[in-house]
């Protein structure tokens, strides 16, 4: 039984549980979004278990059933547990209850003991409030110590298993991230390092678009060390070691039952191209850009046949029922530019999309929806609407959207501004894009740059959606900044560590200001100066005629400096330290060898991604 249909029979799964703890959500309405088709859990079975591509073991399975049945005891009457097993079968439990508190944010963390102690990760970021404890704003440095935990999501058989989330427009924004070895560039260990930078930037699930290399090894290796979900687009499997007018309908359901067996969770199928509707393509500037699209085109002329994996789509949705696996709709025919977004040939393979989506969902299998691509930034929200009542609310998978195109070695830019509309619009997960786009293969520090680019669009998507809980990350960031506390700062951001080193390059030293304005300067210490100046307001209270002038050190920090005078031969006493002495003292003096006024920029990427590089430095 899959998760879709589980809940539309009413059924809480351990799977939802896990959803509703990470984005604060009762477990019902995890249910009911999923049953109404609006959020998706992409979870193949193998990999919730990690069984490394094998069957589930027994033991693994009576484990299962014995943490199924501890949650079901910690939880009130009234609720229905589900099971999920590979051939359908279910364990469920006596009813019981989830407790809702009323503000329709119900389900604490304590409410879950097992599912929190099973997965061991922090669902919040430092120093959250209980109702703000998305776990999508959890910290790189917090994603690290996770990733880097053998106990954490442990498989059966594997070093990691899934760490169940959802998609759908309803709860926080995620990111995907695609990485995947070429036939020129690239290898199994160095994906699986790309895997592991991916999660520590924040990506929510990841695809592997290898399309070289040794791609089964690859593509389980990358299941076997992953805790998010693992998608694949099996046609370019389908092809290796033949052209693709040699491709027929055995090799298009082997292979998908393979990569199922192996554990991938989500499948792009690109279905919705079809024949009747190539002859649109001849009005486009840059006609299909889709790999999977364009090899489909090709096959239809050659065959004069309609699309296979339109023809073949009930038996492929048979497969992916058996192991849970989730539908993302592949769009084919995607806008490549501009001034092909939107045009007839994008909508009509949007139809077919829509009809899919009903397909899919009878057969019992979950669906999400892939969508452009290349849009002007005033058609967002439109493409985002069209979707919503073309596809019945499945969840949109949106690649960017690019907003402009001029701009090569900077679409990690261009695109996070079209993401970000998109998100504040409706779309359900974001297709990361990297500086690479158009013009080579993403290296590690691309996949961390793309990532990046990738949260700050989601986030600032759920602030702008009012997703309960987002801003209050925002606030405590302020509450830091406006109080000058530079550690908690630090602590808080997304890439503290990226931040605290930037901080560092001018002022080693956290004083009450930094290089950017200087000491007399700093409108957040003036700021602070008067607010303190006028907080005292019991009765009789008489303000000074003159704000308190900040110290701008603590007497440990005056003392620091006051010893690196006098190793200079320079005699001040702490307390008479002048701005410009404090400025220059707080400063290194040599600046780092990565510094990029002291290397060029070359030299001095290479020593700062040798610094932080995967397994030397989180
Ligand atoms: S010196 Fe300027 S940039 Fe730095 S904290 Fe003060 S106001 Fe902000």
């Amino acid at each position: 039984m899959t998760q879709l249909e589980a809940a539309k029979k009413g059924v809480v799964t351990p799977e939802m549980l896990r959803v509703a703890v990470r984005e604060n959500q009762t477990p019902e309405f995890i249910r009911d979004e999923v049953a109404r088709g609006r959020l998706v859990i992409p979870a193949n079975v193998r990999h919730l278990a990690g069984s490394g591509g094998a069957e589930i073991g027994a033991a693994w399975k009576e484990n299962r059933i014995g943490e199924l049945t501890a949650i079901a005891n910690g939880m009130q009457r009234g609720s229905n547990l589900e099971l999920g097993s590979e051939n359908g079968e279910s364990a469920q439990e006596d009813s019981r209850d989830q407790k809702n508190n009323g503000n329709g944010n119900g389900a604490s963390h304590s409410q879950f003991p097992i599912l929190n102690s099973q997965f061991n990760a922090p669902t919040g970021h430092p120093g959250h409030r209980p109702d703000a404890a998305l776990w999508v704003n959890q910290t790189v440095t917090q994603r690290w110590s996770v990733i880097n935990d053998p106990e954490y999501a442990k498989g059966d058989a594997t070093p990691k298993r899934l760490d169940p989330m959802g998609i759908g427009r309803m709860i926080s924004t995620k990111i995907n991230a695609n990485i995947g070895a070429s036939p020129v560039s690239s290898g199994t260990h160095e994906e699986v390092e790309k895997l592991k930078w991916a999660q520590k930037y924040g990506a929510d699930t990841l695809m592997d678009l290898s399309t070289g290399g040794n791609l089964d090894e690859c593509r389980q290796a990358i299941i076997d060390n992953s805790t998010i979900p693992i998608g694949t687009v099996p046609i370019y499997s389908m092809i290796i070691g033949r052209s693709i007018e040699d491709l027929d309908y055995d090799t298009i359901l082997n292979v998908v039952e393979h990569q199922a067996q192996q554990g991938v969770d989500y499948f792009t199928i690109h279905a919705g191209i079809l024949k009747e509707n190539l002859h649109l393509i001849k009005k486009r500037i840059t006609g299909l850009v889709s790999r999977g699209g364009s090899l489909l085109a090709k096959w239809m002329l050659t065959h004069n046949k309609q699309n296979p994996m339109y023809e073949l789509f009930d038996e492929i949705s048979a497969i992916m029922r058996q192991y849970d696996v989730t539908y993302s709709l592949g769009d084919g025919v995607r806008p490549g530019c501009l001034r092909d977004a939107g045009d007839a040939a994008q909508i009509a393979e949007l139809e077919t999309l829509g009809e899919l989506t009903q397909r899919a969902r009878e057969a019992g299998v979950q669906v999400m929806v892939e969508g452009p691509g290349h849009v002007p930034m005033h058609e967002i929200a439109w493409n985002m609407q069209v979707q919503q009542r073309v596809c019945d609310d499945a969840p949109f998978y949106v690649l960017g959207p690019l907003v402009t195109d001029v701009f090569p070695g900077y679409d990690h830019i261009t695109s996070c501004i079209g993401a970000t509309e998109a998100a504040r619009a409706g779309a359900a997960m974001l297709c990361y894009v990297t500086p690479k786009e158009h013009v080579g293969l993403p290296k590690a520090q691309d996949v961390k740059e793309g990532c990046i680019a990738y949260k700050i669009a989601a986030h600032a998507g759920d602030v702008a959606r009012n997703i309960p809980g987002a801003i209050q990350w925002d606030d405590d960031m302020s509450r830091a900044r406006a109080a000058l506390n530079w550690p908690k700062q630090f602590e808080i951001a997304f890439d503290g560590e990226t931040a605290r080193a930037l901080h560092d390059e001018d002022l080693d030293v956290d004083t009450d200001f930094c290089a950017m304005c200087g000491h007399d300067w700093c409108s957040m210490r003036i700021s602070k100066e008067i607010t303190d100046w006028a907080s005292g307001k019991a009765d009789g209270f008489v303000p000074e005629s003159k704000a308190a002038k900040s110290p701008g050190l603590t007497e440990e920090q005056r003392i620091l400096l006051a010893q690196r005078a006098a190793a200079e031969g320079l005699d001040v006493k702490p307390e008479d330290l002048t701005p410009e002495q404090i400025r220059t003292l707080a400063h290194k003096g040599a600046k780092l060898d990565c510094h990029s006024d002291v290397a060029d920029a070359d030299a001095a990427q290479q020593m700062q991604r040798e610094y932080v590089q995967v397994g030397v430095k989180g």
